[in-house]
C-alpha cells in the first residue's frame, strides 16, 4: 500500500453529532466519515495518505464575517435559526458550539488547505465544506461560516492576482458566495440551481457570472447537457487560475430538498465532466462537498470520487509510475 499523500482532506472531527436530535434534520451528519470509510475501503487509499485540516482560527472568520455575526452565534436561538431546528433553541450553547460550529470551523480550516493543496497538485478534494448560503453578516440553510470566501481571501494573501472560477452545482442558488464576492472582479460564478426552491435570492442573482437556473425534476440529460454546452465557454473565457468546485450532491432524485432528477450515475458523469474540463486545461480544481441529504449522499460521493481517481486523474497509474 502507497505512503504518498493524496490531497484528499479529512478529519474525525467533520462529523456533526448532537445525541440524535440531528436526526430531526434532513441532514445525513455522518455523511464525511462515510465518505472517508468508502475511500479506505474500496479506494486502497491508507489513513496515512489523508491530509488534516487544522481548524479556523477567529482571524481566519473574521477575514469574511464580521464580530457582530460571529458573537450571534454565541446565543442558542441564532444558531437554531440557522440550522433550521427550532428544538437547538433550548440546548446550552457550549454543546452546540462543540457539535455544530466546531466542525463547521475545520470545514472552513479543510477548504482553506484545500486551495493551497490544489495549487500544489493540481487538485484537492475537501471531505466537507461548501457552505454557500453564508453571507459576511449572516448565515441561513445550515451554513454558517463561508468557508471558499475565506479560502479565497487566505489564497490571495500569496497569490493577489489569482483568477478563480466558482462552480457552484449544488441544487440551491449559491447566494452567500454570490454575495460576498459581488465587488471582487478576479472571482467569477458558475452556478447551475433550482430556480423555484430556497433561497430563490434575487437581489444577488445579478451578480452571477454564468446563470443556469432550472425546473423543478430535471433529468440527468438536461442537466448535463448544460455543462456540454457552457461549462467549457465559460472557462476558456474566465481562464482561471483556480476553480472551486461546489459539488453538492443534493441534486440527486431521492433528495427531498434539492427537487431536481438526477440519478447517481448522472451525479457521477457530473463531477468527472469538472474534473476532465479542469485537468484537460491544467487548471488546478478544489472539490468540496456542499448539501446533499439522504441516505444515499456519502455513497454516491465515494463512488464519484473513486470514477475521478481512476478515470480523470488516473491517481493510481501515476502513483506507480512514481514507485517504479
Ligand atoms: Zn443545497
Amino acid at each position: 500500500m502507497s505512503t504518498n499523500k493524496i490531497p484528499i482532506i479529512y478529519t474525525q472531527e467533520y462529523d456533526i453529532g448532537l445525541f440524535n436530535i440531528e436526526k430531526l434534520h434532513p441532514f445525513d451528519t455522518a455523511k464525511y466519515s462515510k465518505v472517508y470509510k468508502y475511500l479506505l475501503e474500496e479506494c486502497g487509499i491508507s489513513k496515512e495518505q489523508f491530509f488534516m485540516p487544522q481548524i479556523a482560527s477567529d482571524e481566519d472568520l473574521l477575514l469574511i464575517h464580521t464580530s457582530q455575526y460571529l458573537n450571534s452565534l454565541k446565543k442558542s436561538k441564532n444558531i437554531a435559526e440557522i440550522a433550521e431546528m427550532g428544538i437547538l433553541s433550548i440546548i446550552p450553547n457550549f454543546i452546540l458550539r462543540k457539535t455544530i460550529l466546531r466542525p463547521m470551523k475545520y470545514a472552513t480550516g479543510g477548504t482553506i488547505l484545500g486551495c493551497k493543496l490544489a495549487l500544489k497538485y493540481g487538485w484537492a478534494i475537501n471531505l466537507s465544506g461548501g457552505y454557500h448560503h453564508a453571507k459576511v453578516d449572516s448565515g441561513s440553510g445550515f451554513c454558517f461560516f463561508a468557508d471558499i470566501p475565506i479560502a479565497v481571501n487566505r489564497l490571495k494573501e500569496n497569490n493577489p492576482n489569482l483568477k478563480i472560477l466558482i462552480i457552484d452545482l449544488d441544487a440551491h442558488q449559491g447566494n452567500g458566495l454570490e454575495s460576498v464576492f459581488k465587488d471582487d472582479p478576479k472571482v467569477y460564478i458558475f452556478d447551475v440551481y433550482n430556480g423555484f426552491i430556497y433561497p430563490q435570492d434575487h437581489r444577488v442573482k445579478k451578480y452571477i457570472d454564468f446563470n443556469y437556473p432550472v425546473e423543478m425534476g430535471i433529468n440527468d440529460m438536461q442537466y448535463l447537457s448544460i455543462l456540454y454546452n457552457h461549462l467549457a465557454d465559460a472557462v476558456e473565457k474566465v481562464k482561471p487560475d483556480i476553480i472551486i468546485y461546489n459539488a453538492g450532491t443534493d441534486i440527486y432524485e431521492k433528495d427531498p430538498l434539492g427537487a431536481l432528477n438526477i440519478s447517481m450515475q448522472g451525479i457521477i458523469k457530473r463531477d468527472e465532466i469538472i474534473f476532465r474540463e479542469a485537468v484537460d486545461n491544467e487548471i488546478p480544481i478544489l472539490m468540496v462537498l456542499s448539501g446533499g441529504y439522504t441516505k444515499q449522499s456519502a455513497e454516491i460521493i465515494g463512488k464519484s470520487i473513486e470514477n475521478i481517481l481512476n478515470n480523470v486523474i488516473e491517481y493510481n497509474k501515476r502513483d506507480k509510475r512514481q514507485k517504479n
